[in-house]
């Protein structure tokens, strides 16, 4: 998945997508290990891995919600954005979020 999107804008991407992955298969691995295997080894080894997956969904979803509304042609402007790169338009950081 990540490298599909990497090769696809020929510049390193990671993907939301590749981190809900990331957690299902750590998730799934860590229950397998848990529930079936028992094994101590191989349950440590999945026990700590989902964390890194969720903090980067978390640092996603922060992001994502700090981008900003141009007041006057709509446009979603990346976040600290002085000025809507489209129009011009003056941007107030903080007031125009973009409703999640
Ligand atoms: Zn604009």
């Amino acid at each position: 998945m990540q490298w599909y999107a990497t090769e696809k804008r020929k510049q390193v991407v990671v993907p939301t997508a590749f981190w809900w992955l990331s957690l299902a298969g750590s998730l799934l691995l860590l229950s397998y290990a848990l529930f079936h295997d028992r094994d101590s080894v191989f349950i440590f080894a999945y026990a700590f891995t989902w964390i890194p997956y969720i903090r980067n969904l978390m640092i996603h979803r922060r992001h994502a919600a700090a981008h900003l509304n141009c007041p006057s042609c709509r446009l979603v402007c990346p976040p600290h954005s002085k000025f809507c790169f489209a129009c011009g338009a003056g941007l107030s950081s903080g007031v125009e979020k973009t409703s999640p």
